[in-house]
């Protein structure tokens, strides 16, 4: 992107965001904006900050660390990683990240809670629910969700904010509509079981069903084509 590009693609974006909390009769600061920022170069994320962009989300470990390296010098910026996450990286994750989306197993969680730094506040960390049931996504499935929050929200170096999902696509509204509500479903059942817990997290909407995500709950919506364009 060149110019204003991306000025004006943020714009939009979030200009889609506050319509969409409108139509849907929510407050305008009822859902966060996440920047998904994978395979961009730091440069544009610098753009992004500059024009007021704080949270920025990323796939792959590496190269967030280089981009976060790149970009130390940028005041409030909160990193979120959403990629699939291996055991053999979590200790980075726990280090450098205020949010991890990607949490699906037991095991994870613990060595995330294990390796977040004393000094650092609790890492905020939502499960990915294979709300779709797909064979080759990654994420808990439904039924499963309750026990591994449960034991999750009992690790010291963790806050269990909520769920988040990717759904499998469809074509209308009212079709993309149907998981994000079960999602919703979900994340109502967890708080009246662990009431004690943060639960307050729903992050689910992407480019292409922000509008449904919105409608039913989302409070972190996470854009990445919209924002900074196509993915090479
Ligand atoms: C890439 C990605 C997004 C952003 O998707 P877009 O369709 O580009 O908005 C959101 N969430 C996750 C988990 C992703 O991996």
């Amino acid at each position: 992107m060149t110019d204003n590009a991306l000025p004006e693609s943020l714009a939009s974006a979030r200009e889609r965001l506050r319509r969409a909390l409108e139509d849907a009769g929510r407050s305008p600061t009822s859902a966060t904006l996440l920047a998904v920022s994978k395979t961009k170069p730091a440069e544009m994320l610098r753009e992004a900050w500059q024009h007021g962009q704080r949270e920025f989300g990323e796939n792959y470990l590496q190269e967030a660390l280089d981009k976060q390296a790149a970009l130390e010098d940028l005041d409030g910026i909160v990193w979120h990683f959403i990629g699939p996450l291996q055991s053999n990286k979590t200790r980075a994750v726990a280090e450098q990240f205020a949010w991890v989306h990607s949490v699906d197993r037991l095991k994870i969680a613990k060595r995330l809670s294990e390796q977040r730094p004393a000094a650092l506040p609790p890492l905020n960390v939502c499960l990915q629910v294979n709300i779709s049931r797909e064979a080759t996504k990654s994420g808990v499935l439904p039924e499963g969700t309750l026990a591994l929050a449960q034991e999750i929200a009992a690790l010291p170096g963790l806050a269990l904010r909520g769920l988040m999902a990717i759904p499998a696509p469809t074509e209308t509204l009212e079709a993309q509509r149907q998981p994000l509500a079960a999602l919703r479903q979900l994340l109502e059942e967890l708080q009246a079981a662990l009431p004690e817990a943060p639960l307050d997290t729903l992050s689910m909407g992407m480019s292409d069903d922000l509008e449904a995500a919105v409608l039913e709950g989302a409070t972190l919506v996470r854009l990445g084509t919209a924002i900074f364009g196509a993915r090479g």
